[in-house]
């Protein structure tokens, strides 16, 4: 199978952000020899996935819709985007997933999601900062990837470490630790 990263509009989403995602995704993962692509068609979002209540979609149903596209084209990974604030359980609200839909304690799944809603400086009172804003976008892609690759959360100075509020994305490296990296190339070895 061809090692290939396919990046899916989920619902209304400027498409700039995901050609600098793509590019940013390249350079941050050019050890790896891994292909990158965007996907033409757009997964609309539906109101099966709203909740009024909490003013946010629901994050485990979008990422069954994933998955049904995942198997449907046979890919070898994707990851949504979208630009609408994402739940799951019982968190108030998510960054991104990459928990399996129906497994719910599968290690990883060849599905992630990230949500770019709070990773613009306006979300938090400040003045908007077009290089933070697709920096934390990389980040957040990178660690979402990162679970699909097999990697659960490190505690070196890491991509992989768990991320609870913006503060934590921005003192992150947009980086795998040399630990985590191993462990992709050797996951990715035994994909081939
Ligand atoms: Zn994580
Ligand atoms: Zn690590």
């Amino acid at each position: 199978m061809k090692i290939s990263i396919n990046l899916q509009q989920i619902g209304e989403l400027d498409r700039t952000i995901l050609r600098t995602l793509k590019k940013n995704l390249k350079w941050a993962l050019k050890s790896f020899n891994i292909n990158l692509e965007i996907l033409e068609e757009v997964i609309p979002l539906t109101t099966a996935e709203y909740n009024p209540f909490k003013r946010q979609y629901d994050a485990n149903l979008i990422m069954q819709n994933l998955f049904k596209s995942y198997k449907e084209k046979g890919l070898f990974r994707i990851l949504g985007i979208l630009d609408n604030d994402i739940y799951v359980n019982r968190y108030n609200f998510i960054f991104g997933s990459a928990r399996h839909p129906d497994k719910i304690y599968s290690p990883y799944s060849p599905v992630a999601l990230i949500s770019i809603f709070r990773l613009r400086e306006e979300f938090w009172g400040f003045q908007a900062d077009q290089a933070l804003f697709e920096l934390r976008i990389l980040k957040e892609a990178l660690h979402e990837l990162g679970h699909t690759f097999g990697l659960i959360h490190c505690e070196n100075d890491c991509i992989m470490i768990f991320s609870n509020s913006i503060d934590d994305t921005d003192n992150k490296p947009p980086k795998f630790c040399e630990s985590c990296k191993s462990s992709i190339e050797i996951f990715l070895k035994n994909e081939i």
